[in-house]
């Protein structure tokens, strides 16, 4: 059985006060269920929040890694300093990562290998904008992503990633991709997946939906086949809507 996985991504909200009461509410309302739970913070909250989080289905990441391993490279946070404060996923290649701060497919390839290296499980994320949908390009531009950004990895690293199917589109706009468009783009991951590693890892591999995902959508997006799953923006800044998905289960 693969995963059923719920990830927050509080990007760059909440001072540090403020994150680790939001952990601990959390903590305080997670049960220990078959759902992992994760709660990707900014980098200089993971050590403080490392230690407020007990419960066995709650566990802590990154939103982001460095694409070297260490050295001169002002600003940046390394996989293994990430994985030192307590930290065991990292979010690579979000849109807002791909976007803004231009980070190719080639530097996400990179930063997954770190991340792996450091026994660190990278989300990566995937998603077309609005123009490539509508110009039917959505299929092929996830399918690319997902070819350059981890494909190159061997079957064994493969098998510990987890994906991120994001439409940027949908992220932080309150639309959200139908039930039928996520099961869609999900399916056509897998089966690349399975084309590339075979089924049986296909068939492990959590396949997370990201886009305005609430309590009031998350159950109908959840019940598709091939979604296990969410990785949660706005909504994981109360502990309330959180906890509303987390239970969508
Ligand atoms: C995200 O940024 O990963 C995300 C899914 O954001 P939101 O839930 O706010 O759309």
């Amino acid at each position: 059985m693969r995963k059923k996985i719920v990830a927050g991504n509080w990007k760059m909200n909440k001072n540090l006060p403020e994150g680790i009461e939001l952990a601990k509410t959390i903590n305080r309302q997670v049960e220990d269920t078959k759902v992992v739970v994760i709660l990707c913070t900014p980098f200089i909250h993971l050590a403080d929040v490392a230690r407020v989080i007990s419960k066995d289905s709650l566990f802590l990441g990154a939103q982001n890694c460095a694409s070297e391993a260490s050295g001169a490279y002002t600003g940046e946070v390394s996989a293994e300093m990430i994985r030192s404060a307590g930290a065991e996923y990292v979010i690579v290649g979000h849109s807002e990562r791909r976007s803004y701060y231009k980070e190719s497919d080639e530097i996400l390839n990179k930063k997954v290998k770190l991340a792996l290296a450091n026994n660190l499980i990278p989300i990566f994320c995937c998603g077309e904008v609005l123009a490539e949908r509508q110009t039917g390009k959505h299929i092929q531009v996830v399918k690319s992503q997902i070819e350059k950004g981890v494909f190159d990895l061997s079957a064994d690293d493969f098998s510990k990633i987890v994906i991120a199917y994001e439409p940027v589109w949908a992220i932080g706009t309150g639309i959200n991709a139908t039930a039928e468009q996520a099961q869609e783009m999900h399916k056509v991951i897998r089966d690349s997946v399975a084309e590339k590693f075979g089924s049986s890892i296909a068939g492990q591999t959590s396949i997370l939906y990201g886009g305005s995902c609430k309590p009031s959508n998350a159950r109908e997006l959840f019940a598709n086949p091939d979604v296990d799953g969410g990785l949660i923006g706005g909504a994981s800044l109360t502990a309330a809507d959180f906890m509303g998905i987390v239970n969508a289960f």
